[in-house]
């Protein structure tokens, strides 16, 4: 081996560790910027390329800390001034590997913390966004914004199915199920709005046509708390018979909320105040997504919870067909963000029911158990806001038990037994176990 080769075998084998070396040269952080707003923090670090993080929290003092794989930092951090409530300061430490970089931002109080890299669009390049919530407040001024107007009705929406052009299942004897939801809503409707505290809005009052996807949005038109769609069953053979009633499923939910979230416009429509708040940090796609998240999973929650009340009740005045409320996708139950429930009175297609369903008096029958379903669940939660929540947070409420009755329960909160029945639209001195009783102040 000559000198030569050595030398050239050395260079060849510096060279091969040189350049994977520079094609990962170190990243770069540029700058530094802070967006407050009043319930969140944005911070976003402006790195030369794509960055490789991890983050963690620690809390006393609340920080959190974000570690750059392989990067260096120009920006001068005393420079960095703001007025964030959640930030005190960023500063850098002693990173646990070589050429990595630490940053760790002094927080104020524990908050939520959202950390993720953003492709460069112009006029940024490549970013790390580090997103912090500040919880309580965003949590109150949503819900002070959603709730301003305060002792307001609880709104339900009623959507008697079908009408017009489209009659919808025909039964035996030729009644239209368009004719018998009407009358059941109007029914029900009637019911909602003589409840004080409550009110009903009809998204058809005719016999005329409706479009499905109008039909909700009529009830977020009108902020309502509840929608309830009237249908009547039909099938090929006229042997089934009875009630059921049906939710938005998690799957279809999931899939109309990835709708929704494509048409970004109508963010503002189905978050309702909420939307004002986010806007002014633009893009805040998580943020969205995380209210949306929070308001499906109440209304999917206060749908199944209304679903089985009124199945509940539904039981006293007719068979049912499902006994569980049943998940399904419903054209009609696309509003992830509305509590919504669609109840199929009966089968029209049965001759039996069909024979029922015309008649006055079982109809109403129908609308007063839906309707005891759905107040019993707003009696026990009533939304922020509404007439019936500052009648709950003035008097106390009791469940009842085994072996109590009005009168002993009346000794016990001082108060009579008359004024308890009234509080409770009570007409006879029977109570039920499980109960729940508003006890007026006395
Ligand atoms: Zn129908």
């Amino acid at each position: 081996m000559s000198v030569r080769t050595l030398l050239n075998t050395t260079g060849l084998f510096l060279f091969s560790i040189l350049v994977p070396m520079l094609a990962q040269a170190a990243n770069m952080v540029d700058s530094i910027r802070v967006w407050p707003s009043p319930a969140n923090t944005r911070v976003v670090i402006d790195l030369k390329q794509t960055p490789k993080f991890t983050y963690f929290s620690l809390s006393n003092p609340q920080r959190l800390v974000i570690d750059l794989a392989d990067t260096k930092n120009r920006y001068q951090l005393s420079k960095l001034s703001h007025d964030s409530n959640l930030l005190r300061k960023v500063r850098t430490s002693q990173a646990k590997s070589k050429g990595d970089l630490r940053f760790v931002l002094d927080l104020t109080k524990a908050v939520k913390a959202q950390v993720f890299a953003l492709p460069p669009t112009a006029p940024y390049g490549n970013r790390l966004v580090i997103d912090l919530t500040d919880l309580e407040r965003s949590n109150t001024v949503v819900k002070d914004q959603l709730s301003a107007k305060r002792n307001r009705d609880i709104v339900i929406a009623i959507d008697a199915g079908h009408g017009g052009e489209d009659p919808g299942s025909i039964g035996r004897a030729g009644s239209y199920e368009k004719n018998v939801t009407l009358s059941i809503s109007k029914m029900l409707a009637n019911l909602v709005n003589n409840e004080p505290g409550m009110s009903a809005v009809l998204t058809r009052s005719g016999d005329y046509y409706v479009g499905l996807s109008r039909r909700p949005e009529r009830a977020r038109k009108s902020k309502s708390d509840l929608l309830v769609s009237i249908h009547a069953d039909a099938f090929t053979t006229p042997q089934p018979s009875g009630a059921s009633v049906w939710v938005l499923s998690m799957n279809r939910a999931n899939t109309e909320l990835g709708r929704w979230m494509e048409k970004s416009e109508r963010h503002s429509e189905l978050l309702g105040g909420a939307a004002e708040i986010i806007q002014d940090t633009a893009n805040e796609r998580y943020l969205t997504q995380a209210l949306l998240d929070m308001s499906m999973d109440h209304s999917l929650t206060t749908s199944y919870q209304v679903s089985r009340g009124i199945l509940k009740e539904l039981r006293q005045v007719t068979k049912l067909h499902k006994k569980r409320p049943q998940a399904a996708s419903l054209a009609v139950l696309t509003s992830p963000d509305i509590p919504s429930v669609l109840v199929e009175t009966g089968f029209i297609s049965n001759p039996r029911e069909e024979k029922n369903l015309n008649w006055s008096k079982y109809r109403k029958r129908l609308a007063k158990a839906i309707f005891r379903g759905i107040k019993k669940h707003f009696q026990e939660t009533p939304p922020d806001g509404t007439l019936w929540a500052s009648w709950r947070s003035q008097n106390r409420t009791h469940r009842v038990q085994s072996g109590e009755s009005l009168s002993l329960l009346a000794k016990r909160y001082n108060v009579s037994v008359p004024n308890l029945k009234k509080a409770n639209n009570l007409k006879s001195d029977l109570v039920r176990i499980g109960q729940i009783l508003t006890i007026p102040s006395s």
